[in-house]
C-alpha cells in the first residue's frame, strides 16, 4: 500500500494556520514531495522522525517548497544523525541555493554537514531519476526558479503532483494518468501570475472530460491553497477534494 498525508497545504502565506508545502508519500520508501519551512513540526507532528525520510524531491526552489531544508541539516548535525544521507532531487543552482542560505544561518562547521545529509541528484525538466527503486518524472511547469511538475512511481502506485503552476494542459494530462493527481489551486477566483485558480481549473478539465480526454470521476487533490478556498469550500465539487493538512489518501 501506497500512502500519501497532505503535511502542508498552504501556500507561502500560510492562511487558515496552513503549513506550506510538503506531501509525504510513504511505502517501501517515506518520500518528500517538496519541503516547506514546517518540514519539520510536519513529520514529528505525524509520528515519524527525520532519519525516516528517504528521498526528497523539489518542484521548485521557492522557500515554501524547499524552506525546511536548512533545518533539516541543523537537525541532522546536531539531533538526528542520520547514518546515510538523504536523496534529494533538486535542479542546478539548488545545492549552491542551499549552501548559500545555510551560509547566512549557521556556521561553518554546520555549513559543512551539508555534504554528509543530503546525496544531490540534479532533477530537471524531461529526466526520468530513479533511486532505489522509487522513479521521478520531471514535467514541464509555468511558474519560477526551477519548476517542474512531478510523476513520482513507488511500489507500481504513481503519484502526480503539480508543485506551483499556471494551467498547463499538457503536465497535467500526465498528471491525470497517475492513481493519485495533487494540483496546487492558489485562490478561489483571483488570478494571480503563474498559479491557477479553482473557477478557471475547474472549467478546463470540465472542458477535458467533455471532449472524453480525462474521466470526470478522476478526483484531483487541491493543494496549495489560500483562504477564499475555504471560505468558497462548500462551491467545490466533485472531482475536486480540497484537502487540509494532515489528510490521507490511500492508494
Ligand atoms: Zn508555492
Amino acid at each position: 500500500m501506497v500512502k500519501v498525508i497532505f503535511l502542508g497545504t498552504g501556500n507561502a502565506f500560510n492562511q487558515g494556520g496552513r503549513s506550506s508545502s510538503c506531501y509525504l508519500v510513504q511505502g517501501s520508501k517515506n518520500v518528500l514531495l517538496d519541503a516547506g519551512p514546517q518540514v519539520l513540526p510536519g513529520i514529528y507532528g505525524y509520528g515519524l522522525k527525520p532519519s525516516d525520510i528517504d528521498v526528497i524531491a523539489l518542484s521548485h526552489l521557492h522557500a515554501d517548497h524547499m524552506g525546511g531544508l536548512p533545518f533539516m541539516m541543523l537537525d541532522d548535525k546536531w539531533i538526528t544523525k542520520r547514518e546515510k544521507p538523504i536523496d534529494v532531487l533538486v535542479p542546478k543552482g539548488g545545492p549552491d541555493l542551499i549552501e548559500r542560505i545555510c551560509s547566512v544561518y549557521y556556521s561553518q562547521e554546520e555549513v559543512d554537514h551539508i555534504a554528509s545529509v543530503f546525496r544531490y541528484t540534479i532533477f530537471e525538466v524531461g529526466d526520468t531519476v530513479e533511486i532505489n527503486g522509487v522513479t521521478f518524472e520531471a514535467l514541464p511547469a509555468l511558474h519560477s526558479a526551477e519548476p517542474k511538475m512531478i510523476f513520482m512511481t513507488m511500489d507500481g502506485k504513481s503519484i502526480g503532483y503539480s508543485g506551483d503552476s499556471a494551467y498547463l494542459e499538457e503536465s497535467i494530462l500526465k498528471l491525470l494518468e497517475a492513481d493519485i493527481t495533487i494540483h496546487e489551486c492558489t485562490s478561489f477566483n483571483l488570478s494571480i501570475p503563474n498559479h491557477v485558480n479553482y473557477e478557471e481549473l475547474s472549467e478546463k478539465i470540465s472542458n477535458l472530460a467533455s471532449l472524453g480526454r480525462v474521466s470526470a470521476s478522476k478526483k484531483i487533490y487541491l493543494s496549495h491553497v489560500d483562504e477564499s478556498m475555504e471560505e468558497n469550500k462548500d462551491k467545490i465539487k466533485a472531482p475536486f477534494v480540497l484537502v487540509r493538512d494532515r489528510d490521507e489518501v490511500e492508494i
